[in-house]
């Protein structure tokens, strides 16, 4: 297997004994005779792999007995709606706390629904810091709050969770769940696309508090609504079977890596590494403050932006691939998932450092 270092901020890097597991189970999935992509999701096989999944994503985040796990479709960007659609009324007001470009869409298209509030923008400085918390403008009776606690684009993390004084708290954390524990107590909704940081794309994790999960508009599409995948073990249609599988093998792979604590510890160890090597180069930079940048995806910027295409080509010929930040902020992007190990912060820095000294 010739395999490169994947900086992909997503679809985005699986573990290697994952994909070995799938190419291994292929033909012939628990014995089945099948491939896992082949059986009905109402056989006993599927529905065991489902629970298993499920049971295996509570253990990993400690997830309370009062919320329940739903695995939907349609991507973050369905969730933009369907948080509004299942959380407000028509004449609700809801804030929308925007550290990112994923936080003005999901703003955007809760508009369409009810009156969004933007409690916090942090535009004015290209959205490179998170606006003190003492400083939003927050609606009294809320129907919700929502934040994205990792943006994706430009590399801004919260390493606090917002206090909402019991409005529910709604989380777009679809590229750093899973990367560091949490405590899903503090949240009404968190959901994520899974194919950043828990497996491929396709398939979308929901966590929600059982006292939110049967609030939808009276109009709401079936499929849209919290409440029918909650009461069907998500499977109100045809699930997407495949992404499922994988994802639950993420599980069990994060689970052997020794759980989220340890997980946390090498991503912290990942992205240390990778912004001191950015901050004490005269050569690289990174535009965000220093108390929220991300582990996850790490931006930054040449001194010369016209040895970007160099870089890159370089880059990708010594298998560093993927690095060319989103083209909304230019320079680059590094994004460290879980997947994407020690071992390629570690090549990408010696790159990086090789290529300042032929070129700085
Ligand atoms: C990628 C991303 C999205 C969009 O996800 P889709 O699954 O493509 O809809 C939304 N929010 C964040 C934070 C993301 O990183």
């Amino acid at each position: 297997m010739s395999r490169v270092y994947n900086f992909s901020a997503g679809p985005a890097a699986l573990p290697e004994e994952v994909l070995q597991q799938i190419k291994d189970d292929i033909p012939d999935w628990n014995s089945t005779g099948m491939s896992v992509m082949e059986v009905s999701h109402r056989s006993k096989d599927f529905i065991e792999l489902a629970a298993r999944a499920e049971s295996n994503v509570r253990e990993l985040l400690n997830i309370p007995v009062e919320y329940k796990v739903l695995f939907l479709q349609g991507g973050a960007t369905l969730q933009f709606a369907m948080t509004a659609l299942n959380l407000a009324t028509a004449n609700e007001s809801v804030d929308y706390v925007i550290t990112g470009a994923w936080g003005k869409k999901a703003a955007r298209e809760a508009g369409r629904f009810c009156n969004v509030n933007v409690a916090a923008d942090a535009a004015d400085s290209r959205y490179s810091h998170i606006p003190n918390e003492t400083t939003w403008q927050k609606t009294t009776n809320a129907a919700y709050l929502h934040y994205t606690p990792n943006e994706t684009i430009g590399g801004v993390e919260f390493h606090f969770v917002p206090e909402t004084d019991g409005i529910p708290l709604v989380a777009d954390m679809s590229s750093n769940i899973l990367s560091r524990p949490i405590d899903v107590s503090q949240f009404g909704v968190i959901y994520a696309g899974a194919q950043k940081n828990v497996g491929p794309a396709g398939i979308t994790l929901l966590i929600v508090r059982d006292d939110l999960v049967d609030r939808a508009r009276a109009d709401t599409p079936t499929l849209l609504t919290y409440k029918a995948f909650a009461e069907s073990d998500s499977m109100i249609n045809t699930p997407p079977t495949f992404a499922w599988y994988v994802t639950g093998l993420v599980f069990e792979y994060l689970q052997r890596c020794g759980g989220l604590a340890a997980v946390e510890k090498i991503n912290e160890r990942k992205s240390n590494k990778l912004y001191a090597a950015i901050d004490k180069s005269g050569f690289y930079s990174n535009p965000v403050s220093l108390d929220c940048r991300s582990r996850m995806n790490v931006p930054f910027i040449l001194a010369d932006a016209e040895l970007d295409g160099k870089f890159l080509a370089e880059a990708n010929d010594a298998g560093l691939t993927n690095l060319k930040g989103h083209r909304s902020v230019g320079g680059m992007r590094a994004s460290i998932y879980n997947a994407t190990g020690e071992d390629a912060v570690d090549a990408l820095v010696s790159f990086m450092q090789n290529f300042e000294q032929r070129n700085g």
